[in-house]
């Protein structure tokens, strides 16, 4: 293998270079407030990728490429997830997602996939103790994130209590899920903030949402119509003395997490085959705007929990999932990134 010193300079200042640029973009994304598109940003990861495969000397933990998110700020308190919250691996055409299909298909007896929205918010994770919301928190890095119970519990969708009617809730449930601004109230709320000058315009609906959770104020968040869709599941131990209840796949999770009132996207779909993966990818291309908020691509799943825990995770993305990301929409997106603060 090549010697760290046989690294060229050239190749080792870029990588410094795109490490800090990848990091402040990461900064300023987490508090609602990037300033360059997502696309830029893909870019910039690809080409670190790229420095990367070529002199694998390079890759550190620190480095963007292996972590998740960025570091929390100082103005919410820390909390630890209980289970890992993590990334992504990325997709951008269908040789790329047949190449991951591939590889889990090699290790493992894919059997079913699940399809679902890849919606444009932020990551949050709620705890339930004996079916009463205790906790809300960010991202974060995966491992520690912020306390943002105060402002979540304003999100009408979020259940304070989970509901018993069909079955007991669990001693312990940890899920995660994307909150989001939904595009029709993310004109009203630009225009509204617009009226009253109480703030500058947001640039869409993600910074909208991202903004609107981390106000230090949860009475400024109450006032913006906030909503989330539950897309995982993380820590979770059963109701002392009820019937088994086990969650044998990410379908099958969904439809328990439903019965107890959480909020779920009934656009999801489990399939066999690659090509129904390629003909769901291939509608919501076409339809991407159907839905009541923004989305960025798909995400497909491993449908079942005994075979992603055989695929395991990398140290930031689970190889049991990947992201398949549309092409960005706008090419003003820029323009109006300049234009318009948080
Ligand atoms: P990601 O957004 O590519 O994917 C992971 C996230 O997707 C999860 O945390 C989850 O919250 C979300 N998600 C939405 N729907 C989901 C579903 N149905 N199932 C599972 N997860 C779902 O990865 P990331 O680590 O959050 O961020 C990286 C991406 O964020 C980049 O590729 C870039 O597009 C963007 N980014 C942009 C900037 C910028 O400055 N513009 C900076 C940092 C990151």
């Amino acid at each position: 293998p090549e010697n760290t010193t046989d690294i060229p300079d050239e190749a080792r200042d870029r990588h410094g270079e795109l490490s800090l640029e990848l990091d402040d973009h990461s900064y300023r994304y987490y508090l609602g407030n990037p300033i360059v598109s997502d696309a830029e940003y893909d870019a910039l990861m690809a080409e670190l990728r790229g420095i990367e495969e070529e002199h694998p000397q390079l890759i550190t933990q620190d480095s963007p490429t292996q972590k998740v998110g960025a570091p929390i700020s100082v103005d919410f308190a820390a909390v630890e997830h209980l289970v890992r919250m993590e990334s992504l691996g990325n997709a951008f055409d269908f040789d790329e997602l047949n190449a991951w299909a591939d590889r889990a298909s090699a290790e493992v007896p894919v059997g079913a996939y699940l399809c679902e929205l890849k919606i444009d918010g932020l990551a949050v994770d709620l705890v339930y103790e004996k079916g009463r919301l205790v906790r809300a928190a960010t991202r974060g890095d995966g491992r520690v994130g912020e306390d943002i119970t105060l402002n979540v519990r304003t999100i009408g969708a979020v259940p304070e209590r989970l509901d018993e009617s069909v079955r007991p809730a669990p001693e312990l449930l940890e899920v995660r899920g994307e909150v989001f601004l939904p595009v029709e109230a993310f004109a009203a709320l630009n225009r509204r903030i617009t009226e009253t000058g109480e703030h500058t315009p947001f640039a869409n609906p993600r910074n909208a949402a991202a903004g609107s959770l981390r106000q230090k104020d949860p009475r400024v968040t109450a006032t913006r119509p906030l909503s989330m869709i539950v897309h995982g599941v993380g820590a979770y131990t059963r109701a002392a003395g009820s019937e088994d209840v086990v969650f044998t796949s990410q379908s099958q999770a969904y439809a328990l997490l439903g019965e107890w009132g959480l909020p779920l996207s009934d656009r999801y779909k489990v399939v066999s085959t690659m090509d129904e993966v390629h003909e769901y990818v291939a509608h919501y291309r076409e339809h991407r705007h159907e839905p009541a908020y923004e989305i960025d691509g798909i995400v497909i799943k491993v449908d079942d929990f005994a075979l992603q825990r055989r695929l395991g995770s990398t140290s930031r993305a689970p190889r049991w999932a990947i992201a398949y990301k549309y092409p960005p929409e706008e090419v003003t997106t820029r323009l109006v990134d300049i234009k318009v603060g948080v």
